[in-house]
């Protein structure tokens, strides 16, 4: 079982996990779409680069960071990432904190990353006939990608997974800043994980004895 397999089998059966089951699909439907996408076009980033999320901090609706929350307490339990989400909770630019410097696989938490990550620099924009055309992101130095390419209104744009995502969740007009939207998640998911674990805020990890009435 793939990661946010993992995760959706721990939160089934609840309200939160049904929501990132409905945005595994969409994300799923979006890789293979971007990816053939990609192929036919000759779309490459350049090798190793990362400078978008070095440059810039997504906003995310609640229940792309949500997956995310779920993957920072289930799967990548590495606690100096929840400090460097921390440290950025008042940044409005990059780097994201969940980029990593000191890797060829820049992004922390690649199986759930947010919509906007899966398609900069890889999807098409619509214009205002409705067409879709693509530019080449401004940091591709290395020309690894066309300059420009015009489509008619059959290729899939950001709008359209713009508009998918928020079919998903009635809040999902709402943005915020990803170190924002995260620790909410991190908060309230961390709260359903230890009801789904059985535990509460009464319990005694160190088995310490109750006291005996006098
Ligand atoms: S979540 Fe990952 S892919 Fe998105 S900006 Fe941050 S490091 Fe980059
Ligand atoms: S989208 Fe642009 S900045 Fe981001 S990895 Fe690709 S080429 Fe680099």
């Amino acid at each position: 079982m793939d990661s946010i397999g993992e995760i959706c089998t721990a939160y089934s059966g609840t309200y939160a996990g049904e929501g990132m089951a409905s945005l595994a699909e969409l994300y799923d439907k979006i890789e293979e779409e971007t990816l053939r996408f990609c192929f036919e076009h000759s779309i490459a980033c350049g090798p190793g680069c990362g400078a978008c999320c070095e440059h810039f901090m997504p906003d995310i609706t609640a229940l792309e960071a949500r997956l995310v929350a779920a993957y920072l307490l289930l799967i990548n339990k590495d606690t100096t990432l929840i400090s460097n989400i921390l440290d950025a909770r008042k940044s409005t630019t990059g780097p994201c904190p969940l980029y990593r410097f000191d890797s060829a696989y820049h992004c922390s938490v690649y199986p759930v990353r947010p919509l906007i990550c899966r398609l900069f620099g890889v999807c098409a924009n619509g214009d205002k006939e409705g067409n879709g055309v693509f530019r080449r992101c401004r940091f591709n130095e290395e020309e690894t990608m066309p300059l420009l390419l015009n489509f008619g209104p059959e290729v899939p744009v950001m709008q359209d997974y713009a508009y998918a995502l928020r079919a998903l969740d009635s809040s999902a007009t709402e943005v915020a800043l990803l170190p924002k939207a995260i620790l909410e998640q991190l908060e309230q998911l961390s709260f359903l994980t230890a009801m789904l674990s059985g535990q509460d805020d009464n319990s005694n990890p160190d088995d310490t004895p109750n006291p005996q009435a006098s």
